[in-house]
């Protein structure tokens, strides 16, 4: 028996609460587990640890502790407790430990299903204004033909006799702190503690069947390449009663013949002639909405960007719409008919025909492009 102060070993105050007494102890035991440390003395130190535990945890105990010292705990001291509550104690350890032993607890625990990805193209006008989509997928399933235990139908997993359903073998050792048990995963049964003689014909024992699985999806309007959308408990089945995973969809958008995007607005590239850029004209444009008049005031230059409101891409989380941006190029005719050509050489004749450079003229767009 240790001659060091309980409160002492634990490194917690004489006031602390059980919780505190637990939480040191279960700290301080994780480290010096024989079975676990690498320290010379951690078996001496185990040992105190519970022993200190064993006394702290014990409410009645612990007054006499707190009262008369050692003296009033007889003789046993701690050791009595200790002993008792050793193979839970273990287990709890290893249990969370997940060092390869524990086996029932990390192979039966709850576990969540793995999440699922799923590729879906939408046309660029679906992605505008959004659209409801079938999805088909393929994920496992609970097996339909044994309802997932495995077993043929008319046979039953029997209980696995190594582990006697446990799924888990113990081992029990002798040492200096009494009996360790050391628990691994049952070698018969893999750790589930049934055995199938006759494995189902559909999923071979699995207990799951790969299904092609259909869902009507609502995709919001506004969504952009690469955009995700969660299915919630889509995705794989979770084992041993933990939650599915999730399916998620990641979004890809066609690109459109002759509208971009950029962030939530839509671009276009126009063309107009030279009479009608010069003259001004009321066209008719294109937008996702259908057709629109667009104004082109006399003498617009090419480049020049026309804005029309709201015809752009609805924002995704929050209320309005981008705008449609009309870029403007002038197309300068390269064939001409024999009307036509008389009539630009009318019009050269009434232009001033000096070449000039403009003010920002040639020589500083050759600059630019020699990066100069
Ligand atoms: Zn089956
Ligand atoms: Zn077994």
């Amino acid at each position: 028996m240790t001659q060091r102060d309980y409160y002492e070993i634990l490194g917690v105050p004489r006031n602390a609460s059980l919780d505190d007494i637990k939480t040191a102890f279960r700290t301080l035991a994780r480290q010096y587990h024989p079975d676990v440390s690498k320290e010379p003395d951690a078996e001496e130190k185990f040992k105190e640890i519970n022993e200190a535990y064993g006394v702290l945890s014990d409410a009645d105990k612990r007054a006499r502790y707190d009262r008369y010292g050692r003296a009033g705990l007889g003789d046993m001291g701690g050791m009595h407790d200790f002993t008792m509550d050793f193979s839970d104690l273990f287990e709890e350890l290893f249990g969370s430990f997940g060092f390869g032993m524990g086996g029932r607890r990390s192979r039966r625990m709850p576990r969540r299903g793995r999440d699922l990805k799923k590729e879906v193209k939408l046309t660029f006008e679906e992605a505008v204004f959004g659209v409801e989509k079938e999805i088909e997928f393929s994920r496992d399933e609970v097996c339909s033909t044994c309802g997932g235990n495995g077993a043929e139908p008319g046979t039953t997993p029997q209980r696995c006799a190594t582990c006697n359903g446990q799924g888990e073998v113990r081992q029990v050792r002798q040492t200096i702190l009494g009996a360790v048990v050391q628990t691994s995963t049952c070698p018969t049964c893999g750790g589930r503690g049934e055995v199938i003689a006759t494995p189902c014909h559909t999923c071979r024992g699995k207990g799951l069947e790969r299904k092609t699985v259909t869902k009507k999806v609502k995709i919001p309007a506004g969504v952009d390449k690469g955009t995700q959308i969660r299915l919630a408990g889509e995705g794989q089945p979770g084992t041993y009663g933990g939650p599915n995973g999730n399916l998620y969809l990641v979004l890809n958008v066609k690109p459109h013949k002759f509208f971009q995007r950029r962030d939530d607005d839509i671009l276009l590239n126009l063309d107009i002639n030279v009479a009608q850029a010069v003259l001004g004209a009321e066209i008719t444009v294109p937008t996702v909405d259908g057709t629109e008049k667009l104004h082109i005031p006399p003498g617009t230059q090419p480049g020049k960007v026309f804005k029309i409101r709201a015809r752009g891409i609805p924002h995704l989380r929050r209320s309005g719409r981008g705008d449609q941006l009309v870029i403007v190029n002038v197309n300068i005719p390269k064939h001409l008919t024999a009307e036509q050509r008389e009539l630009f050489e009318k019009l050269a004749a009434t232009l001033n025909t000096e070449v000039k450079p403009q003010e920002r003229g040639f020589m500083d767009w050759l600059n630019e492009m020699l990066g100069g």
